[in-house]
């Protein structure tokens, strides 16, 4: 479970998250979703405790700055950035190592399989695309098995295979009870896969719905969507 509770970021005197609470229970994927610069990013970076900010956030009850949370969390971000000189294989052995996993092989060869990777196994961070670096960081990001998996626009980049599996990929995580939270700018890239949407606008949560909501009402997202991020000022 993912609690974000009064986050505020701020980069110098611009407030790029400003209070934002919110919660994403076990085995539900939560969607940021909102136009460029809503503060997405920022916030998926706050989660990943890769920034200052002000506010709580915990994973799973623990303060996401911990050692305990880093060891359940897994994180996608938006601009892949793989050790030039490692392997494709070298990348999971050395996500295996940090993590100290166990029996991990299998698992990390499924992935790659999955995702198309096997042939690249002996290439170089720095040989690969842009689509097959963002690869390697989603089978970084779920060797370890997280409990939380946050996905900064994971769909950008990818082919369409890899796209099919990693929704795939994102059900049978789910069905384990991961919490996943991914943030995008198009909502259509991510329809069948949401629990539960925040929609994002110049750093706040202007809206929030969970699917059975907007199945009840047949609210149309993608006109609440546009009636706030194109409202104007
Ligand atoms: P999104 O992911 O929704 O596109 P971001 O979180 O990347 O939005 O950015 C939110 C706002 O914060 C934008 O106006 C952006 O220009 C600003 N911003 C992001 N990173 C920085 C930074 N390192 N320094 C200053 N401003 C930043």
């Amino acid at each position: 479970m993912l609690n974000v509770s009064h986050l505020t970021k701020k980069y110098h005197k611009f407030v790029a998250n400003d209070n934002l609470t919110f919660m994403v229970k076990d085995g539900e994927t939560a969607v940021l979703a909102g136009p460029n610069g809503a503060g997405k990013s920022t916030a998926i970076k706050c989660i990943a405790g890769l920034l200052r900010f002000d506010g709580e956030i915990e994973l799973c009850g623990h303060k996401n700055k911990t050692i305990e949370a880093k060891k359940i969390l897994g994180y996608v971000p938006e601009i892949p950035a793989p050790f030039e000189l490692l392997t494709v294989w070298e990348h999971m052995e050395f996500i295996a190592r940090a993590y100290q996993l166990e029996d991990w092989q299998d698992r990390a060869n499924e992935l790659m399989r999955r995702l198309e990777l096997t042939d690249k196994k002996d290439k170089l961070g720095k040989e690969l695309s842009k689509g097959m670096q963002q690869k390697i960081s989603i089978c970084c990001a779920m060797l370890i098995e997280p409990k939380i998996l946050l996905f900064d626009e994971p769909l950008v980049g990818l082919d369409p295979h890899a796209i099919k599996e990693l929704k795939l990929m994102l059900g049978e995580m789910k069905a384990k009870g991961t919490t996943i939270v991914i943030s995008t700018h198009m909502l259509d890239s991510v329809e069948g896969v949401w629990d539960r949407v925040f929609i994002m606008m110049n750093g706040r949560i202007e809206a929030e719905r969970t699917r059975v909501q907007v199945e009840e009402t047949g609210e149309n997202l993608e006109e609440l969507f546009f009636s706030i991020t194109e409202k104007k000022e």
